[in-house]
């Protein structure tokens, strides 16, 4: 019997996971993407375990080894003193988690996942494919793509939106609101190595505390080049991932009297920035309908403050894959078995990840005891308090008798 075809829109992050996973189950699969490259857009990303364990399951270890690095530490800066406050630790997260921590650049994340996809003969890539509608039957789904001026069908027994977050997929569904804007603006940067202080030209990721900002940074690109995003309150808030950002404006949100010359020095080193408005949709996803889905971006997007948007769009794919394996002779019951296996776990997320925009976002008297709660609380402890985010398995490990235990503090 000729493998089963799924048709994937999109070839993100979460795409291009979910065609691997897929193809491991046994599944044919035609992804769509509407760019007619995949050029290095965006720039780093942090994979926390959950994630990389997924990707190493995939066997892309060795691929992304070149670009990956494994981080230290967080080192959590006051952004007023420019001291540090505390450091949580990562070099153990391999022994800890099972998986390690690593930080890449997204383009070199999406270039490795596109190359195991090209080599894989289950796996059809067809760039400059834009889906522009599907209509669901009895048998599963037919789509209708434009290519250039012309028109294509794909007929498929599922259809996965990995088409980010101004999906399309979800808009046919309407079943979800609109994103709503989160009055913050993210800007983001690429800093050679031997531009940056030895301070920072360490292998770990930077965090900054501060008035009305905070900022991040750590390698990329095998440490090569430095990641830095700042993400400050502001109204813009146009759509898209790279809009090109002012040097001037963004040091302005760095002001002289509330913080430290160490940031500043940091922020002005760039002569490029792009920016991107930040979005979110209210928690929690709703699922799709019949034979259609939504993964990462296009079901839950996620504020940036838990650094877990390819996260969550990694696991979505591993999920996945699973339920379509274990129901295949019924994929819509599959895909709302992955949807309930879902829903609390990446609504929990997104629920983290806007309190943690709180906490960074205080000012005053209550930022000085957020960071003598944090100093109190010591590495180890704020560590533990991500363990339900990092020990994360895909079903079919955790059902396994090889679950791994956290070791006892
Ligand atoms: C260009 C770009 C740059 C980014 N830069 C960063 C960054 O610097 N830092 C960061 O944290 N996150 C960035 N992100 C977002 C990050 O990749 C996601 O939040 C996360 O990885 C989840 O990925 P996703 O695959 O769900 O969505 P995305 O990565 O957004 O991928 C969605 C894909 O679907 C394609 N698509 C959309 N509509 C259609 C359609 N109708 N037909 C066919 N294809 C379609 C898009 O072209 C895109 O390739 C960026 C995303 C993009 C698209």
């Amino acid at each position: 019997m000729a493998a089963r075809h799924v048709i994937v829109a999109g070839a993100g992050i979460a795409g291009l996971t979910a065609a691997l996973a897929l193809s491991r189950v046994g599944l044919r699969v035609t992804v769509l993407e509407q760019a007619a490259r995949l050029e290095e857009a965006g720039a780093g990303i942090q994979l926390s375990p959950n994630a990389t364990r997924v990707l190493i399951d995939l066997g892309l270890r060795d691929l992304l080894a070149p670009a990956v690095t494994a981080p230290h530490a967080v080192r959590v800066m006051a952004g007023g003193s420019g001291r540090e406050i505390v450091r949580i630790p990562l070099a153990d997260a391999e022994r800890r988690y099972g998986a390690p921590y690593w930080t890449i650049h997204r383009g070199d994340l999406q270039a490795a996942l596109a190359a195991a996809a090209k080599t894989t003969i289950d796996i059809t890539l067809k760039l400059g494919t834009h889906l522009d509608d599907f209509v669901a039957h009895g048998n599963g789904v037919t789509v209708q793509a434009r290519v250039g001026r012309q028109m294509i069908d794909e007929r498929g027994v599922a259809l996965i939106g990995a088409d980010g977050i101004w999906s399309h997929v979800s808009a046919q569904l309407k079943r979800q609101n609109r994103p709503r804007f989160r009055h913050r603006t993210a800007w983001r940067a690429l800093i050679p190595a031997a531009a940056l202080p030895d301070e920072f030209r360490t292998p770990f990721v930077h965090l900054w505390l501060g008035q009305d900002a905070h900022l991040v940074h750590y390698p990329v690109k095998g440490g090569r080049l430095f990641n830095v995003v700042a993400i400050v309150n502001d109204e813009w808030h146009d759509e898209g991932w790279s809009a090109p950002g002012n040097p001037d404006e963004i040091l302005r949100h760095f002001a002289r009297f509330s913080w430290a010359d160490k940031a500043r020095d940091l922020i002005a080193l760039p002569e490029q920035w792009t920016k991107w408005a930040l979005y979110e949709r209210d928690a929690p996803f709703k699922g799709g309908v019949g034979p259609v889905t939504l993964i990462g971006d296009a079901a839950h997007p996620m504020l940036p403050f838990l650094a877990q948007g390819a996260g969550m769009a990694i696991e979505d794919a591993a999920v996945l894959a699973s339920m379509l394996a274990k129901y295949i002779d019924d994929p819509a019951d599959a895909l709302r078995a992955y949807e309930g296996a879902r829903r609390h776990r990446t609504a929990r997320a997104q629920n983290a990840s806007a309190k943690q925009a709180k906490i960074y976002g205080k000012t005053g008297p209550e930022a000085l005891i957020r960071n003598l709660v944090m100093k109190a609380m010591g590495g180890e402890k704020l560590r533990a308090r991500y363990d339900w985010l990092y020990s994360w398995q895909p079903p079919e490990l955790a059902a396994s008798n090889q679950r791994h235990q956290l070791p006892p503090d």
